[in-house]
């Protein structure tokens, strides 16, 4: 499974956007962007000028990079998407949110996308009772996502499952603190997303 492991916070700063990729660090006043919200070896008043294709494949890094996806497989997801009735953009963005690393995330069981990556390719992941280890396994609605026996067992993940989900706000995941759980309710629609990328710039930029 290849991942980019490269420093995250050079791809806020690089991207002009908080993208979310450190967890708690993200949250406080270390966070690079907040310190320094301007790309990486330039200085604060620099203005970058960008073409109309610059500007489109800016919001396509943005997507690849808040979601831990590489080229191929994102491109995977936008034929997915133009296969799928209705808005292609939107049809991406639920496509994305579908995965599982990113549920995970979403219901607060990690505090990064990659914090969820590696709960689940250590197998640590359960999906209706069954370990699913596949970071971009697809949840369907109704799926109930648990953890090993292992990490329910740890106070410390269970404080910290208490804690991100707090200031998670997942309308269509549906957390369960005491059984140490989360169930997918319903699909999100683009709106209760809000990606911080221009789906429709991506669309575009896949068009030419
Ligand atoms: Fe981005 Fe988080 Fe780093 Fe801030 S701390 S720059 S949000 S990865």
């Amino acid at each position: 499974m290849a991942v980019y492991t490269g420093p995250a916070c050079r791809r806020c700063r690089a991207l002009g956007v908080k993208l979310f990729l450190k967890g708690d660090r993200c949250f406080t006043d270390k966070c690079a962007f907040e310190r320094r919200p301007y790309p990486p070896g330039k200085s604060r008043n620099a203005r970058r000028k960008m073409s109309s294709y610059g500007l489109h494949l800016a919001e396509k890094q943005k997507a690849k990079a808040e979601y831990g996806v590489l080229e191929r497989q994102f491109r995977k997801y936008f034929e997915e998407a133009k296969r799928q009735k209705g808005e292609t953009g939107a049809n991406l963005v639920v496509l994305l949110e579908r995965r599982l690393d990113n549920v995970v995330y979403r219901s607060g069981m990690a505090s990064s996308r990659r914090e969820a990556r590696r709960l689940v390719t250590h197998g640590h992941i359960r999906v209706n009772g069954h370990k699913v280890d596949i970071p971009s396994y697809l949840v369907r609605k109704g799926d109930v996502i648990t953890v090993s026996d292992k990490m329910k067992a740890k106070e410390e993940f269970k404080r910290r499952f208490e804690e991100n989900s707090r200031r998670m706000s997942a309308s269509w995941i549906n957390v369960d603190l005491d059984n140490v759980s989360a169930t997918f309710v319903d699909m999100p629609t683009r709106d209760d997303v809000q990606p911080p990328f221009n789906e429709n710039a991506i669309v575009e930029l896949y068009s030419k």
